[in-house]
C-alpha cells in the first residue's frame, strides 16, 4: 500500500461501498467549457478544470481528477456520488494496481 500524502488521505477509507467505473473512462464536458466527473454533474458540483483554459489531458492527469479516482478506488464515502442513481457494476479489476499507477502519475 502505497504511503504519504495524497495516498494516506486516499487510504482512509470509510465504509467500503463499490467502485464505479465512470471516473476511469468518463468525464463530462459542459456546453461553458467546465469539465466534471460524469454525466450526473449537471450542478457543476466536481469541476476538474475548463476546457477553455487548460487541455483535456491536462484536466484528465490533473490533480483533482486523480484524487477523485482515488478517492473511489479507496471506496471512500464521496458525496458528489452519494444520489447517483446509475449504481454503474464494479469493473474495476485490481484497484490496489490502479491506484499505484495513479500515484505514480501525481509524483511526475
Ligand atoms: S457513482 Fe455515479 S455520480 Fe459517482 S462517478 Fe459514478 S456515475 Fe458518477
Amino acid at each position: 500500500m502505497p504511503s504519504g500524502g495524497l495516498a494516506d488521505r486516499c487510504y482512509q477509507a470509510g465504509e467500503r461501498r463499490e467502485i464505479c467505473s465512470m471516473p476511469f473512462t468518463d468525464m463530462c464536458i459542459h456546453s461553458n467549457g467546465i469539465v466534471g466527473a460524469c454525466c450526473s454533474d449537471w450542478k457543476f458540483a466536481t469541476e476538474y478544470g475548463d476546457v477553455n483554459r487548460e487541455h483535456l489531458s491536462e484536466i484528465w492527469n490533473g490533480k483533482r481528477h486523480r484524487e477523485f479516482q482515488c478517492a473511489m478506488l479507496a471506496r471512500k464515502p464521496i458525496p458528489f456520488c452519494a444520489a447517483c442513481m446509475r449504481k454503474p457494476p464494479d469493473r474495476i479489476e485490481e484497484p490496489e494496481i490502479l491506484m499505484q499507477k495513479i500515484m505514480k502519475g501525481a509524483a511526475t
